[in-house]
Formats: structure tokens, C-alpha cells, sequence
């Protein structure tokens, strides 16, 4: 390959990672936790820098910094697939799911915002954007949230016009049915009948538990079921899947386009799930919902929403993104933007170019790890 004029080559790769404590205790079905990690990736050429990031562990930072970086260094930053495939490669005998998809992903992210910087235009129009605006739905409603807790979310995700919210069920591996029921109860109470109300399980029912389940959800509303059982499980979601007349959903844990291939051909979902911090950035996101609609479904982000809502304004069957509460107060402390959030949809900049982002690094430092 002949080396790329120097203007158009990656100067530098640099990755850093920040731990933010929570504004309060969160958990889910299967999970708890009291602060998250962001891992930033800020890739340098062509007198730009290029901004990506994913949420996990400050050994992608190693990753980054030992075994990705070099591959890229000295490359053309216009080409982003070729140093994707470059990366995928280099993770062969290291392993691609998890920690090592989250790196290529942040890197992958923070050359496309370079590629657009570059060419001095919005990262949603180098990518071909159909539209100019996100759908969100609300999405927290931790199982750690009382009552009280829970109201406030749910107001200040309708003074925001969301059209559907999500809450957190499936309390303790599914033990604490009735009290998941009467959250989701309240949550139909205080948004009313015209507010979608969405719940997500992480996993934490057993098939025949989440099957019994569904006529309660439908009794209340209830249009999607995240997670009723492990992801994993594509028999198990296939069940819920037919004894539920709501969208049974996943694909958060997706770190790959086989991943996605498997969970399609089993019928397991009516919604695919994609995070672009894990599933192998832009790249990779883009053959995703292809993919899904190849098979007539459509694609829903999860989480880091504003660094998804470039990508997923340039996809034709996309469903929504998710507003996600730890993660919309991280984004908003560290980053200045130049998105607005009105009438429940992100509203995408159409002159500020590449991702419309400014990583704010005096207010992130108190929180660096590494
Ligand atoms: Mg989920």
C-alpha cells in the first residue's frame, strides 16, 4: 500500500479512561453498581482530532495503547474499514467479545468524527443521514430507585417529550415479581395511558417465569420486553417471544456481526438491540442494520446516546435510541455538545462537524484512572 500523504495520516492515538460515581445507587435484575467507567479514545490527524468512547474496563485502555494504536499509527484516516479489519485481525488470538470489540469500537467511532472534522462536514451527513433528528425513549428505573425516586425520573423524562419510557424489572434474578409489578404499575399510573411503557429484565427470569409474566405486562400496557430471559437463551426469548404481544428485545451483548447473524436466524427478537461502543463502532453498526433489514426488523441503540445519534440518523430502519440516565449525565458533564434534546427527539446539529462534540478534559480529570 502506498503510505498516505502525510495530511491525510494518523498522527497519534491516545486513550484514557474516567470512572464517574453515580448520583445514586443503580441496579438492575442482575447488576449492581455505584460508578461506571468511560474509556476515551482521541485519535490526531490532519490537524483534527477525532473523539470516540466505550463503557467497560480501563484494560481496554492497555488494549488500546499496546496492540491497536500501533496498527493504526502512520495509516489514512479517511479509510476507516481498512484499519477496522486491521484490528479485528489483531484481536484473533486475544479475543474479540468484550473488552477487545469495546476497544476497536471507541477507536473505530473516533476515526469516523475525524474522517467528518476532516472533511469539515456533520458525521450524520458523511454517513449519509436520512434524517436529522433521534426518536429516544426514558430509560433507568433502576430496581435501587423507590417510589419517590422513580415520579422524579419519569417527570423530567416528560418535560423532555418522551413518547415512551423503560424501567428496570426482574428484582433479584426475578424473586421480587410483585414488587416488580407494582413499579411497573406506578410507572403506567404517573405517565398515563399515552406513554409507552417499555421493561427491560437484564435476564433475570427463568423461561416459563417470563411466559407467565407476559399477560400481566399486556394487562398494563406493556410494548417491550427486553431481556425476559439471558440473552443467550435463543430458544427461551423465542418462547416469550410467541406468548407476548408487546416486542420482545436484545442484543446489548452483540460485540460482533455473527452475534447479530445467530440471534436473527433464531426468531429470538421483534427488535434488534445495537450499542456502537461495543458492537464494533460505525463499522460494524452499519452492517448490523443491514442485516436486520435484510430480515424486515428494526434496530433500537442502547445506551451512550450521543454517541450513537450520528450513526443512527443514517439508519433507514431505525427504531429509536435510548436515553440512558447514567450515561446522559456522564456525556453531559464531560462533553460540550451541540445537540438539543425537544419534543423526545435529538436533534442533531447540521453544522458543526464531525460528531458535534467537545470533550471537556478540566472536567473530566478528577475522575481519570488511567
Ligand atoms: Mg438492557
Amino acid at each position: 500500500m502506498t503510505p498516505p500523504a502525510e495530511e491525510l495520516a494518523v498522527d497519534s492515538i491516545e486513550a484514557s479512561s474516567y470512572t464517574v460515581p453515580t448520583d445514586a445507587p443503580e441496579a438492575d435484575g442482575t447488576f449492581a453498581w455505584t460508578d461506571t467507567t468511560l474509556v476515551l479514545v482521541q485519535v490526531s490527524g490532519g490537524g483534527k482530532v477525532g473523539t470516540g468512547w466505550t463503557y467497560g474496563s480501563s484494560a481496554a485502555v492497555a488494549l488500546v495503547r499496546e496492540t491497536l494504536a500501533p496498527l493504526i499509527a502512520g495509516r489514512t484516516f479517511l479509510d476507516v474499514e481498512d484499519a477496522w479489519r486491521h484490528q479485528v485481525a489483531a484481536l484473533r488470538n486475544i479475543g474479540r467479545p468484550g473488552i477487545g470489540s469495546m476497544a476497536v469500537s471507541a477507536i473505530d467511532c473516533a476515526l469516523w468524527d475525524l474522517a467528518a472534522r476532516r472533511a469539515e462536514t456533520p458525521l450524520h451527513a458523511l454517513l449519509g443521514a436520512r434524517r436529522q433528528t433521534v426518536p429516544l425513549y426514558g430509560s433507568g428505573g433502576f430496581t435501587s430507585y423507590n417510589h419517590r425516586q422513580l415520579a422524579a425520573q419519569l417527570d423530567g423524562w416528560l418535560d423532555l417529550g418522551m413518547a415512551r419510557v423503560k424501567i428496570k424489572i426482574g428484582e433479584d434474578w426475578g424473586r421480587r415479581e410483585t414488587r416488580d409489578l407494582d413499579r411497573i404499575r406506578h410507572t403506567r399510573e404517573l405517565v398515563g395511558p399515552d406513554i409507552e411503557v417499555f421493561v427491560d429484565a437484564n435476564g433475570a427470569y427463568s423461561t416459563v417465569q417470563a411466559v407467565r409474566l407476559t399477560r400481566a405486562l399486556e394487562d398494563i400496557g406493556v410494548t417491550w420486553f427486553e431481556e425476559p430471559v439471558s440473552s443467550d437463551d435463543h430458544a427461551g426469548l423465542r418462547e416469550v417471544r410467541h406468548a407476548f404481544n408487546g416486542d420482545v428485545t436484545a442484543g446489548e451483548y452483540g460485540y460482533s456481526l455473527a452475534y447479530f447473524r445467530h440471534l436473527i436466524n433464531a426468531e429470538a427478537v421483534d427488535c434488534v438491540q445495537v450499542d456502537v461502543t461495543r458492537c464494533g463502532g460505525v463499522t460494524e453498526l452499519l452492517h448490523i442494520a443491514a442485516l436486520a433489514q435484510q430480515h424486515g426488523l428494526s434496530v433500537s441503540g442502547h445506551c451512550a446516546p450521543y454517541q450513537h445519534a450520528a450513526v443512527l440518523a443514517a439508519v433507514p430502519n431505525l427504531r429509536h435510541l435510548e436515553w440512558f440516565h447514567d450515561h446522559v449525565r456522564i456525556e453531559q458533564q464531560l462533553f460540550d455538545r451541540t445537540s438539543t434534546v425537544a419534543d423526545g427527539e435529538l436533534h442533531l446539529d447540521e453544522n458543526a462537524p464531525g460528531n458535534g462534540l467537545r470533550w471537556r478534559a478540566d472536567a473530566a480529570e478528577p475522575y481519570r484512572v488511567a
